[in-house]
């Protein structure tokens, strides 16, 4: 099955490459991981759900993966594997990034390994102990250990994708950069321990009110967070970020030897047309450091 979603002579010089590899495994397709568009799709007498729609309905699914590697590959310009399971089948999956001058792609080369003896030597379970750690697997690397927030990882995948969709779909798309005031003393105060914790209940905090299910937020670093709002002006992800503000200002932490109070500084940003990954973080940045210079506790 040929799905060309893009003109034939685009994808020709990949295609010819790709040719070799469909005697090899059960199912090679050519995916644009940013527009969730499958571009071109070879399978086997596999028992898929196949969406012509996009590339994760393959999966039985009408959300992206949060771990996509395909998306991963194009952005790291490398090779990654993973494992999904789909209707008791396990499959693994590998990307590997395709230059091309229209832009970049992903080609995913996926094999049925439920009945062969590689489970067995790469977890040494059975079948349904897998399922489980195959989940497990691949949500912990978009995770922060500490706080179980996205990560950085995340941040830099996901954010291409939310350019690419607030300059298509004409959307505003916010980005807000959160920093805990001071965390250096309260560490020294009342400890690593006690700044972990604050941490975690911080975290838990942020996810609390996210205003939509595509809305997201992140572990930047240290005592940083970074949200992603959609379909919100810089007015609206303002009172967002208000918001945020005060329900971390009125928090009690606790730590072990009681409880305490801690602020947070937020910057704002809202994409515009030509900014890039980086120039929208620094921007939002610059505006944290802003409430920062004005005494914290502040939005910018
Ligand atoms: P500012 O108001 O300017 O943001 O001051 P600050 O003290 O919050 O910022 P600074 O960058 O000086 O210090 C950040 C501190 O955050 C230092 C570091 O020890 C602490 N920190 C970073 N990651 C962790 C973590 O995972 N656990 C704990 N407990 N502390 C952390
Ligand atoms: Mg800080
Ligand atoms: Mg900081």
């Amino acid at each position: 099955m040929l799905n060309c979603t893009t003109k034939k002579s685009n994808i020709e010089d990949v295609l010819k490459a790709v040719h070799v590899l469909e005697n090899i495994y059960d199912v090679v397709r050519i995916v644009d991981p940013v527009q969730n568009r499958v571009i071109y799709l070879e399978t086997k007498n596999i028992p898929l759900t196949y969406s012509e729609e996009s590339c994760y309905g393959f999966w039985a699914r009408n959300h992206f993966c949060e771990n996509c590697i395909s998306l991963r590959s194009v952005t790291e310009l490398d090779t990654f594997v993973k494992f999904e399971v789909i209707n008791e089948r396990i499959y693994m999956i590998t990307a590997s990034p395709v230059e091309h001058k229209d832009g970049h792609y992903a080609i995913e080369m996926l094999n049925d390994i439920t009945d062969k003896s590689i489970l067995e030597s790469i977890v040494g379970r059975d079948k349904k102990d897998f399922t489980s750690y195959v989940l497990k697997f691949n949500d912990a690397l978009v995770r922060d250990e500490l706080t179980q927030l996205f990560n950085r990882r995340y941040i830099n995948e996901r954010l291409p994708v939310e350019i690419f969709q607030s300059l298509t779909m004409k959307k505003k798309t916010t980005l807000i950069m959160v920093d805990i005031d001071e965390f250096k003393k309260i560490n020294d105060q009342h400890g690593h321990i006690a700044g972990d914790m604050i941490l975690q209940e911080f975290a838990k905090l942020l996810l609390k009110d996210l205003p939509s299910t595509d809305d997201w937020v992140a572990r930047y670093g240290g005592e940083e967070f970074l949200f992603c709002l959609h379909d919100s002006d810089t007015i609206e992800a303002m009172k967002a970020a208000e918001h945020i503000r005060i329900m971390i200002e009125n928090n009690q932490f606790t730590i072990p030897n009681g409880i305490v109070n801690i602020t947070c500084s937020l910057g704002v940003c809202t994409a515009s047309g030509e900014m890039n990954m980086q120039e929208w973080i620094d921007a939002a940045d610059r505006n944290l450091y802003l409430a920062k210079a004005n005494g914290g506790n502040k939005v910018i």
